[in-house]
């Protein structure tokens, strides 16, 4: 272990660690940043292009966008390690996080894991992500303007999703493994109303189809096993999330699902000198612009409790 104690140590490095890290570094706290091991860069590392960041206006691919946030980070003297915090103990004093046998000590940390995205488990899905498979209506429905389309999921995202796509798609049929939608009765009655979308009931996507480009779905009766051919250039899978939160448990509150609770509109949660910011805590918005506004709430929520702590 090592004597140093750092003023504030970050996990998690998407939008929101990256951005709380710029500016804990212009505050002057040379915060240590943990950016996980595999998913190094967060979630948008895993598409092209991104259109609805603020000040890029031909769009920013989403490797190209992480990577300038990571150098601007760097250069105001963040230090980065590519590490998995493997545990933490938040209560203890100063806070204490560990990656395997090697332990680091803050006062304060703020924690921005994000959350994933729940796929379907289908390797084309992988593959065709940015290219047809979205997660995401408000970033990517623009794409997919005259286009047949399609969405899977029974419950208030994937109506909420297939009622936005209709502003931009020519049709949006929803997908749902059962034969009745989970979501609320007014948001069921909006997406039925709209004569652009279709259902398909008892049916789960076999898998995803086309070379560069989705080209098609092979959907497959739950009932009867029958397999057809669904022509659709885009997928949208809305069947949930799961905020990265398990590293925390037992030491910071979650909603029902899962998501770290704060003490709204701050980033504060219920330990003093910690804070939580971007899709681990946001069900609402999800965007890299929240994610991103939220890790600087969070750096400066710290440096303020830093500085009132004395
Ligand atoms: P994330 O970006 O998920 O980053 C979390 C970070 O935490 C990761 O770096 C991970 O490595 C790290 N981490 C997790 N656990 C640990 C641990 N134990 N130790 C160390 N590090 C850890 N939003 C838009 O605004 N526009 C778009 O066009 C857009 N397109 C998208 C396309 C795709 C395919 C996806 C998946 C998302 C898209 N989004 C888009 C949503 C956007 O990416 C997220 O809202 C945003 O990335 C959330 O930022 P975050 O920092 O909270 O979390």
């Amino acid at each position: 272990m090592s004597d140093d104690v750092r003023n504030v140590i970050i996990i998690g490095s998407g939008p929101a660690g990256y951005t709380a890290a710029i500016y804990a570094a212009r505050g002057d706290l040379k915060p240590l940043l943990f950016e996980g091991s595999v998913t190094a860069g967060g979630a948008l590392m895993n598409t092209t292009d991104v259109e609805n960041y603020p000040g890029f206006p031909d769009g920013v691919m989403g490797p190209d966008l992480m990577d300038g946030l990571r150098k601007q980070a760097e250069r105001f003297g963040a230090e980065l390690i590519t590490d998995d915090v493997t545990e933490v103990d938040l209560t203890a004093s100063p806070k204490i996080v560990k990656v395997g046998d090697d332990v680091y000590r803050a006062h304060a940390v703020i924690v921005a894991t994000g959350s994933g995205y729940r796929e379907l488990g289908l390797e084309n899905e992988k593959r065709l992500s940015g290219r047809g498979v979205s997660w995401c209506a408000t970033c990517d429905g623009f794409f997919f303007r005259e286009q047949d389309i399609a969405v899977v999921g029974g419950g208030d995202t994937a109506m909420e999703e297939a009622t936005f796509l209709t502003k931009f798609a020519r049709t949006v049929t929803v997908i749902h493994r059962r034969d009745s939608l989970r979501a609320s009765k007014i948001m069921q009655d909006r997406a039925r109303a709209n004569d652009k979308i279709r259902f398909v009931w008892n049916t789960e996507v076999a898998d995803v189809l086309g070379e560069d480009r989705v080209s098609g779905l092979l959907l497959r009766d739950r009932d009867t096993g029958e397999e057809s051919r669904l022509d659709v250039t885009g997928l949208f899978i809305a069947i949930g999330h799961e905020p990265r939160s398990e590293l925390f448990t037992g030491q910071l509150d979650t909603d029902a699902e899962g998501y770290l609770t704060v003490e709204s509109p701050t980033t504060r949660t219920k330990i003093p000198g910690v804070f939580a910011c971007g899709d681990v805590v946001d069900h609402v918005y999800r965007q890299a612009i929240t994610a991103a506004g939220s890790g600087c709430a969070a750096a400066i929520d710290a440096e303020r409790w830093l500085a009132d702590r004395g």
